[in-house]
C-alpha cells in the first residue's frame, strides 16, 4: 500500500489512543501540541511540503493529536522533515512543530521503525566516519 493510500485509510475506533497527545504533550518542547487547530500556516511555509505531494505537516500532528500512535509512527513521511525549524518560527500558536516531529520520530525509533536508508546510513558512519559509503574509484584518486 502507498503512503498516500495508508494516510486516507478510513480510521478504525481500535487504532485510537486517547492518551497518546497528553503523553507526547508531557515531552519537553510538545507542550503546546494540543493548541495545533489545522491553520495551515507552517505547513505552506514548509520547503519539504513545498516539493512532496505527500509530505504535510499539519497532518503528522493531526494524526497525532487523534491518538494514531501507530499510523503516525509508521508514516514514512515522518523523516521527511529536514528539521529547519521555518515552521517552529511561522506558526501563530507557537507550536514547536520540528521538536514534536523530532521526538515522534525518536519514538518510532524505539520500535525499530527507521527507514533502511538511515540504518545504512548511521552504519556508514559508525564503520568509516562518512555518511555515505565513498566508492573505490574515488578512493584509488585520493
Ligand atoms: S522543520 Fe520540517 S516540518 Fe518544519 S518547515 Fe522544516 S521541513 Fe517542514
Amino acid at each position: 500500500m502507498t503512503e498516500t493510500a495508508t494516510m486516507n485509510k478510513p480510521i478504525k475506533a481500535s487504532e485510537i489512543n486517547p492518551k497518546f497527545k497528553y503523553e507526547l504533550s508531557k515531552v519537553h518542547g510538545n507542550k503546546k501540541i494540543l493548541q495545533c487547530f489545522q491553520c495551515g500556516t507552517y505547513t505552506s511555509d514548509c520547503p519539504i511540503a513545498k516539493f512532496s505531494d505527500n509530505y504535510r505537516p499539519r497532518q503528522i500532528i493531526r494524526m497525532a493529536q487523534l491518538g494514531l500512535k501507530e499510523r503516525v509512527l509508521r508514516s514514512e513521511t515522518l523523516w521527511l522533515c529536514a528539521s529547519c525549524f521555518t515552521c517552529t518560527d511561522r506558526c501563530p500558536q507557537d507550536i514547536e512543530v520540528a521538536i514534536i516531529i523530532r521526538v515522534l520520530r525518536n519514538l518510532a525509533a524505539e520500535q525499530g521503525i527507521v527507514p533502511l536508508v538511515f540504518k545504512e546510513q548511521t552504519l556508514s558512519i559508525l564503520k568509516s566516519g562518512y555518511a555515505y559509503k565513498i566508492p573505490e574509484l574515488r578512493k584509488k584518486k585520493e
